[in-house]
């Protein structure tokens, strides 16, 4: 039987795609963890990515999907399909007040952008490690702002390849860390987002706010995947983890954060089987001291 991967080279030239073989995940994930990806491809533009989820549609291969990797915890036995990386969809551009980007852009990059254009509703979005497809599919936020409030319409294609279609924000269905996305598993392929214009020294003195305040508050020394948990009604994560007394409970390389009682470090070797099992620990333990279930926020890669 012939080997459907190599339809997938075959289809396309080096100029519309990169393709990388056994490729380690741990390289593509902030918690730097991840045995490897059968094939990583990383195309370089959405024509291509659609197409390309149509083939492995076809041939029933395995596929997911891969922003920055700052909200995934990848399997110590890596992925047995084809991880597609958004890296190189990478680019935005601001025209007035709206700003129009690929789903591989860096939150962090349009943001400080949008910032210093005097658009608001981005300075604290600044901070969060993640792409604007990852942002969208989760509606990432913080410190009150969320990157579904600033949506004005994003385009989407469904997992399978289909027809792309466009959606406008009321469309999108954001709710806190929830969004259309993650419920029809639409993979986003761009968007444009706006904001309200406001000088620009405002908005840069919120930025710098929210950037010391993440340095002060968050290990961001040390690789992790972000806030492992939502937040429960009314409470926060890491106040229940802490006052359960896990700040700095280590299972082999994985540790609850002595900064951030919310986040998981990798102390070094850390695996994929040290976080769950860390995670495990830390929902029995706060459950067992308030009644309050945990549920987990990261995502585990191809689940
Ligand atoms: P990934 O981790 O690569 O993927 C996460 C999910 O999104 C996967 O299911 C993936 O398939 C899906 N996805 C990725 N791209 C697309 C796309 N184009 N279309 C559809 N689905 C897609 N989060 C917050 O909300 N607020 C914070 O303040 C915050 N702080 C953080 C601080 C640190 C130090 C770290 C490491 C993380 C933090 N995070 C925070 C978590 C994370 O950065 C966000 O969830 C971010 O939005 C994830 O984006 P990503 O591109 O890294 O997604």
């Amino acid at each position: 039987m012939p080997d459907p991967f190599l339809r997938i080279f075959s289809e396309f030239s080096l100029s519309e795609c990169d393709f990388f073989p056994n490729y380690p995940l741990s390289r593509l994930t902030t918690l730097r963890i991840g045995g490897p990806a059968r094939l990583l491809a990383v195309p370089k533009s959405t024509l291509v990515l659609t197409r390309l989820l149509a083939i492995l549609n076809e041939e029933g291969i395995a596929r997911t999907l891969i922003g920055n990797g700052s909200n995934l915890l990848a399997p110590d036995a890596g992925y047995p399909g084809v991880v597609i990386s958004t890296r190189a969809l990478h680019e935005f551009e601001i025209k007035e007040q709206t700003i129009t980007a690929g789903c591989g852009a860096r939150l962090p990059a349009v943001a400080r952008a949008a910032t210093r254009a005097g658009i608001a509703g981005f300075s604290a979005l600044s901070g969060i490690p993640g792409t604007i497809g990852g942002a969208i599919y989760m509606n990432a936020g913080a410190a009150g702002e969320t990157v579904g409030d600033r949506i004005l319409s994003v385009s989407a294609v469904p997992r399978d390849g289909g027809e792309p279609i466009r959606l406008l924000r009321e469309e999108c269905l954001f709710s806190y860390r929830k969004s259309i996305f993650m419920r029809r598993s639409l993979i986003v392929l761009s968007a444009i987002l706006t904001g309200e214009r406001l000088p620009v020294d405002t908005l840069l003195a919120r930025e710098t706010a929210a950037l010391a305040h993440r340095r002060l508050t968050q290990p961001l020394e040390l690789p992790s995947a972000g806030s492992v948990f939502r937040r429960p009604e009314n409470d926060f994560a890491g106040r229940l983890i802490e006052a359960a007394g896990l700040k700095g409970l280590r299972i082999g390389g994985a540790e609850v954060s002595e900064r951030h009682a919310g986040f998981i470090v990798n102390r070094g070797g850390a695996t994929a089987a040290d976080v769950n099992e860390l995670i495990r620990c830390i929902t029995h333990r706060v459950y067992d001291a308030f009644g309050v279930r945990l549920v987990r926020e990261i995502e585990i890669l191809g689940e």
